[in-house]
């Protein structure tokens, strides 16, 4: 049987031209988080299962890739019917982030902005826009209760949808305490509220109708009719009641005002304040964002505050705010728009004549290379017009090539691929760029 040469499904391969696409992303990206004042760092692929379990990943805690225990260890778990697995595959980037924080909070700035750009990976049934492994584009601000946090946080990731071309992204906030409250004023229990969440959250997704069944079974008439002002008025294409939203947590309304109005002062004009917005995850413990575009139906990124996270790994309890930018989408996006595709090749591709001549050609491309322009060599000799084709399919302006005659004379015979132009120049003119 032949070994298949496509990668297992929700996992791919990128040709140059992608590549280019993505590595441009990620510098817009880097450089505004930078730009904010955000640091980079770096955590391993790779956690122990302690810390990707039971932390408050939700739903994706099911998605983990486990890895299987290796050796000896191995053998005993088999032996004992016991847990194969210890280690498994990241599938965000801010638990990772917490234990990181837990780990070196000594040695970093307080409050701490940190950026991570990194593949994640889940177990996900694979999709147009979503994969297994993917890349997610975190900036997070830990150590600071202010809402200043969730303004800085949702600017920067403005500010680099806004550089790819995508200043129309929306941001819409809550508040899970809000929406906690408003369950509350609405006389859903306690111990009804995270089902009601989960329920609330299909709301985009499924059926209103159906959601609806969902939640009078599960809550009864009065409240589901109480919530319908709320946060159930999105679904149903109504503008929420926001000063009953006001009423049911005024504290933590005013400070998701405060937050709409300072995005709004900043010059972000597609802002809204959204009761019908959850995010899935259980950390989150005040505002929460979702960023959302016209040509996209799930989300391009989202994010939220998650205090207290990092004390799950025996750190302290410090506040935190982050979001992560919907990497995959925003490359759909991109694709489209066709920025950030690699429009250029290098300057020169230097040919290589034959076996005698070919270190005349690799001294060119050293010169070339040493004063900072940049020279593909040709990586083998044979026949001219292949190397021609080698150097259209590179995008080369210009191809150079140094013969028997050229060499004697110290000259290069230069020809402009676009024109097909040829010219005879001194090497060193070249060079110098003559
Ligand atoms: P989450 O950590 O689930 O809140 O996701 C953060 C962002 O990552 C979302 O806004 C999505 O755009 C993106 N995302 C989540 N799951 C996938 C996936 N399977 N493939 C590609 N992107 C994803």
């Amino acid at each position: 049987m032949s070994i298949p040469v496509n990668p297992p499904s929700g996992f791919r391969d990128f040709l140059p031209e992608a590549c280019a696409r993505r590595e441009f992303a990620v510098r817009v990206i880097s450089e505004v988080y930078r730009s904010f004042g955000f640091e980079p760092i770096s955590t391993s692929a790779v956690e122990d299962l302690a810390v990707l379990t039971g932390k408050g990943g939700g739903e994706n805690e099911k998605l983990i890739f486990k890895i299987l225990k290796r050796g000896e260890k191995l053998d005993a778990a088999r032996a004992e019917n016991g847990e194969l697995s210890d280690l498994g595959l990241r599938f965000d980037l801010t638990l990772p982030l917490s234990r990181f924080y837990a780990k070196h909070q000594s040695q970093l700035p307080h409050p701490f902005k940190a950026f991570h750009i990194g593949p994640v990976w889940r177990a996900e049934r694979a999709q147009k826009g979503r994969y297994r492994e993917f890349y997610q584009c975190d900036a997070d601000i830990i150590g600071s209760e202010s809402p200043l946090c969730e303004v800085e946080v949702i600017s920067a990731i403005l500010t680099a949808f806004e550089r790819m071309g995508f200043a129309d992204a929306t941001v819409h906030l809550n508040d899970r305490a809000l929406v906690y409250a408003a369950l509350a004023q609405a006389g859903v229990p306690e111990d009804k509220r995270g089902q009601a969440c989960i329920a609330l959250d299909k709301l985009d997704k499924m059926p209103r109708e159906s959601v609806e069944a969902e939640l009078l079974g599960l809550l009864g008439a009065e409240p589901v009719a109480a919530l319908q002002k709320t946060l159930m008025a999105e679904a149903s294409g109504a503008a929420a009641d926001l000063s009953a939203y006001e009423a049911a947590g005024p504290q933590s309304y005013q400070r998701l005002a405060w937050i709409a109005k300072e995005l709004a002062a900043s010059g972000w004009t597609h802002v809204r304040v959204n009761p019908s917005l959850m995010r899935g995850l259980d950390y989150y413990t005040g505002p929460v964002f979702e960023f959302r575009h016209a040509k996209l139906s799930g989300s391009l990124g989202g994010g939220g505050r998650y205090d207290r996270l990092s004390e799950k790994f025996g750190g302290p309890a410090v506040p935190a705010c982050g979001a992560s930018i919907g990497f995959e989408r925003l490359l759909l996006l991109l694709e489209e728009s066709g920025a950030g595709a690699a429009s250029t090749g290098p300057e020169f591709c230097v040919l290589v004549f034959d076996e005698s001549l070919r270190e005349k050609s690799l001294e060119l491309a050293r010169h070339l290379r040493a004063v900072g322009k940049t020279a593909d060599l040709y990586p083998g000799t044979g026949k001219l017009k292949a190397q021609f084709k080698y150097a259209d399919a590179k995008r080369a302006a210009h191809a150079l090539i140094i013969g028997p005659d050229e060499a004697a004379a110290g000259m290069v015979k230069a020809k402009n691929l676009k024109t097909g132009e040829e010219r005879l120049v001194k090497a060193e003119e070249l060079v110098a760029g003559k």
